[in-house]
């Protein structure tokens, strides 16, 4: 499983990098949200799937390998 944001759709609110900042930060050049974590295995599920369902544009996608 990885994690994508699809960013066309993001509007930098950072509610992502927020709940979830081992997976989401803001990028500083553009100001959108980036994925940092290579590695999903480690990463809290609970705090991934509530900045999935907190992404007031739906912006992040669950997909599997
Ligand atoms: S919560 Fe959604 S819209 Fe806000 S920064 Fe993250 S991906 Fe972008």
């Amino acid at each position: 499983m990885k994690v994508i944001v699809n960013r066309d759709n993001c509007i930098g609110c950072g509610a992502c990098a927020g709940i979830c900042p081992e997976v989401f930060q803001i990028d500083d050049e553009d100001g959108l949200s980036t994925v940092v974590c290579d590695d999903f295995s480690k990463v809290d599920e609970t705090s991934l799937n509530d900045a999935i369902e907190g992404c007031p544009t739906a912006a992040i996608e669950k997909v599997e390998d």
